[in-house]
């Protein structure tokens, strides 16, 4: 009987293996021509001032709709495209873009902001990753003070040519933030050394952030950053409890759901039109009774 038990473990296991196999293969075999099929946008969330609300700047996110498979997350398919080498031809196109538009609205009289691009570390290096950012800033014309690049901690695995790039960047007047920051393995050694401009706290230390309980890794997270002469962001925001935790451990800049979730160009238009976020109206969430 057992014998049978394990038996039917063993084919349940291995039609899981096979859906997921099958699944990954639509995706790689999709993305192909996911690009030139325009199937691919970029959805924008605001940053703010975590004390006045005033939004600050904002993250570009890529979106992908396939026609029969939908909303594919990001979380799903960038990591396919990092092991086919298509993420360099994709993050290009995310990168031109997030420039392009932000150019856009910059010459439309919307207030100048910071757009923040994430790239994979694949991408970073390339090896022609610079002579790329460059070619992009000219043909768009974005001012490189309003473009800032999202790397994670990964890049510390490849020291002495993550600064190389790093420190070019810095000439070209491009911002860099290390994303996720507090999960990935980096030393603080060397993250003393790497001339980057902000860290930005990962959403699972906001996560823990509960009503008058201080979280000591997040505190000591911003007085590392503002220590270092470093920018701080807190991502994932997604209470008032948490909120007012940041601004108490002196964090001034934040972004999550409590703000806005992530919304396509033409709404995040309307929304820097407003220039600040308005929580009250955005309380028609669940509110929280106090
Ligand atoms: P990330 O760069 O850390 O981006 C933050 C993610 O958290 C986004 O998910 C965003 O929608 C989500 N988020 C923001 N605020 C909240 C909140 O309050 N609560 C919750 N639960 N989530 C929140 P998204 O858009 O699904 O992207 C996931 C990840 O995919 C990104 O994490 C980034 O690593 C990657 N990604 C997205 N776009 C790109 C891209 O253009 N290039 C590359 N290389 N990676 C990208
Ligand atoms: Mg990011
Ligand atoms: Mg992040
Ligand atoms: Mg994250």
């Amino acid at each position: 009987l057992s014998k049978e038990k394990g038996k039917n473990m063993f084919s349940f296991y291995n039609a899981e293996l096979n859906k997921n196999m099958m699944r990954k293969m639509d995706i790689e075999n999709h993305l192909v021509k996911a690009m030139e099929l325009h199937q691919l946008s970029l959805c924008y969330q605001p940053k703010v001032n975590l004390k006045t609300q005033e939004i600050v700047g904002m993250e570009a996110l890529l979106r992908w709709k396939h026609p029969e498979m939908g909303w594919i997350s990001p979380a799903e398919f960038i990591p396919v495209a990092e092991e086919t080498g298509q993420i360099v031809s994709i993050g290009k196109w995310v990168l031109e873009e997030a420039c392009r538009q932000n150019k856009l609205w910059q010459d439309q009289g919307l207030p100048s902001l910071k757009v923040s691009v994430n790239v994979s570390v694949l991408q970073f290096q390339n090896g022609k990753f610079i002579k790329t950012v460059k070619s992009i800033l000219r043909d768009t014309q974005l001012p490189p003070q309003f473009l800032e690049l999202e790397i994670t901690e990964s890049i510390m695995q490849n020291i002495a040519e993550s600064t190389e790039v790093l420190e070019q960047l810095g000439k070209l007047g491009v911002k860099t933030s290390i994303d996720d920051f507090g999960t990935g393995y980096s030393s603080l050694h060397v993250l003393q050394k790497l001339p980057i401009d902000t860290l930005k706290i990962d959403k699972a230390f906001i996560d823990e952030l509960e009503q008058n309980c201080k979280q000591p890794m997040v505190k000591a997270i911003i007085d590392l950053a503002l220590n270092l002469g470093l920018n701080i962001v807190a991502e994932g925001i997604e209470s008032a409890n948490q909120m007012e935790s940041l601004i108490e451990m002196g964090c001034p800049i934040g972004q999550g759901y409590l703000f806005s979730r992530p919304i396509d160009s033409l709404e995040f238009e309307k929304l820097i039109g407003l220039s600040t976020i308005t929580l009250e109206t955005k309380a028609k969430q669940p509110a929280v009774s106090s």
